[in-house]
């Protein structure tokens, strides 16, 4: 079993693995200086940089001789002594701020450390170097066990905490341990098959140049694991790496040209892509953080939506318990002025008649008010009910029309209905159809100090659609957006001294659209009176179910 692999593709690898672990190392480290899983994996990373430097060394000594190459041998295994107890610390600690693991452990740790580096550098570890295929294979010494407990060993107890820790996680550190535990594995089975199967059992040392690609997968997938539990973004570092490479190419290139016009086309061809290598890791930066900061902004605007969403349903609970509570005391008070007005505690006098009058105008707004305040928090809680039946639109108009004739009439209006056809028959909750009737009719007596108020009804669009128009005091294009909307009072009523919520119309439009219809308000402009009108479809829609 043979490779051959030149001195300078080993010098290339050694090389580009070098300044990956270095680059991990440093953007890791310097993206968090104080955190302990940032600082452990700078000193992992330092700590193989100097084992990639010393393991090119041990193949290729400077000065070749046998001793000389045993030397730099131990002094590998002494550099890799490190790992493990370091890679233990690091993923016990992952995520966290500090070091986890407990003095207790520590102790015997740095212990067994200290023990294996020291007895890598003497026989104990690697007896001599012997040359069974013309290749340099070390002769295990007594205290391999040592080193094997302390390398082989503390990776398998990394594996086995990290499986642990696994299980044990959250969703979201889920998937940052994953990566900890392929990159552990892999780097893990490929240092095994490298290694232990050529060196040991294949006694060939022709794998060994493999030795500095196991840490830099393993450092990528920490890297990758710890930057994503920090934010840092893994785009930003495979693009450096990426440009790194390229540029370290395309440099070395250079200086294998032989002819001048070669050599002036590689240095113009690297500042060309040393520029565009520049201008795109700015871009990835910019975008990087533009998405970040979209993130961050989107998560903070969840959090106060979610606050308005609690504060809104509080407000309907408050609105609900305290509606309820002032309706049976209103109600209570109606029917004894009733009472009164009606004799039931002796003749009233007429100027007595008159104040109950008064009374009973001003009760029945607070009714009014409060009637709508329970039915807003009913929708709103989403117990409103819809009983539908097919009912005649135009009967329900004309009922309405006869309650508010006498009102009507009060301030010098007339109503009239218009309806082309018979009969309009429709599926609807005629309660709520007619608290709609009711409450656009009724604004129109409101707005309006002359003029006739219309009712039209019309079958059109697979339903029927009615318009209420008046020639009262109309209004901007700039209000009728608003009508709709809770508490919503236009601008054209802020000169009048019109009393009103802004309630009425927004419970109209919920119980519109619980129908699966629409409700619009339109006018020529101000005191030039105005429509307001509802459609509602034959068959209601799947989505349009009760609110
Ligand atoms: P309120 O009448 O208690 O103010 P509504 O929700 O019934 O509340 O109406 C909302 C707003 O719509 C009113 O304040 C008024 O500005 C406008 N409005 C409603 N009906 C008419 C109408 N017939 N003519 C002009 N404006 C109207």
């Amino acid at each position: 079993m043979n490779f051959h692999v030149t001195q300078e593709f080993q010098l290339l690898l050694s090389f580009l693995t070098f300044c990956a672990s270095t680059y991990l190392g440093a953007v890791v480290y310097l993206n968090n200086r104080t955190n302990w899983t940032n600082r452990l994996f700078g000193l992992l990373a330092f700590v193989i940089d100097i084992y990639i430097t010393v393991n090119y060394l041990s193949l290729h000594p400077p000065l070749p001789s046998v001793e000389n190459q045993l030397f730099w041998i131990r002094l590998v295994m002494c550099i890799t002594s490190f790992i493990g107890p370091i890679l233990i610390l690091l993923v016990h600690t992952f995520p966290h701020e500090k070091i986890t693991l407990a003095w207790r452990y520590r102790i015997p740790l740095f212990a067994l450390m200290s023990v294996s580096a020291i007895f890598s550098l003497t026989p104990l570890v690697f007896s001599a170097l012997e040359f069974p295929n013309g290749e340099p294979v070390p002769v295990p010494g007594a205290g391999i066990p040592v080193f094997a407990l302390d390398f082989v060993g503390l990776f398998l107890l990394s594996f086995f905490v990290l499986i642990y820790k696994y299980r044990k996680a959250s969703d979201q550190e889920r998937a940052q341990h994953k990566f900890l535990l392929f990159g552990v594995l892999a780097s893990f089975s490929l240092m095994a098959l490298s290694t232990v199967i050529f060196v040991v059992v294949l006694h060939s040392s022709a794998t060994v140049f493999l030795g500095p690609i196991v840490p830099v997968i393993l450092m990528a997938s920490i890297a990758y694991a710890i930057v994503k539990y920090q934010l840092f973004n893994i785009k930003i570092i495979a693009t450096q790496v990426s440009i790194v490479t390229i540029w370290i190419i395309l440099f070395s290139k250079i200086f294998a040209n032989i002819t001048l016009t070669e050599f002036t086309v590689d240095i113009f061809v690297f500042i060309l892509v040393v520029l565009f290598g520049i201008v795109l890791n700015h871009s990835v930066h910019r975008e990087i953080r533009e998405r970040e900061e979209v993130t961050r902004l989107a998560k903070s605007l969840e959090k106060a939506n979610l606050r308005l969403q609690e504060l809104d349903q509080q407000k309907t609970e408050f609105l609900s318990i305290a509606s309820h509570q002032l309706r049976t005391p209103l109600s209570i008070l109606k029917g004894y002025i009733e009472l009164i007005a009606d004799g039931a505690y002796g003749k009233p006098s007429k100027r007595l008649l008159g104040t109950l009058s008064d009374m009973d105008e001003n009760n029945e707004r607070l009714i009014k008010l409060v009637d709508e305040f329970l039915n807003i928090s009913r929708i709103e809680q989403g117990r409103t009910k819809f009983s539908f039946v097919k009912k005649d639109m135009a009967l329900l108009i004309k009922d309405v029309i006869k309650e508010l004739e006498e009102r009507a009439k009060d301030k010098g209006l007339q109503i009239e209905m218009l309806f082309p056809g018979k009969k309009a028959i429709i599926s609807m909750d005629d309660d709520k159809i007619r608290h709609v009737l009711f409450n656009f009719i009724d604004n129109s007596i409101k707005y309006s100090d002359q003029g006739t108020i219309t009712v039209g009804v019309k079958k059109e669009e697979e339903g029927v659609a009615v318009r209420v128009t008046d020639a009262g005091i109309g209004f901007n294009k700039t209000d009728e957006v608003n009508f709709f909307q809770k508490f919503y009072r236009g601008e054209n009523v802020k000169t009048t001294n019109v009393n009103g919520t802004g309630l009425g119309l927004y419970v109209c439009r919920k119980f519109i659209e619980a129908h699966g219809g629409k409700v619009w308000a339109t006018s020529m402009g101000l005191g030039r009176g105005s429509e307001f009108g509802f459609w509602i479809p034959n068959v209601r829609p799947v989505m349009a179910k009760e609110q």
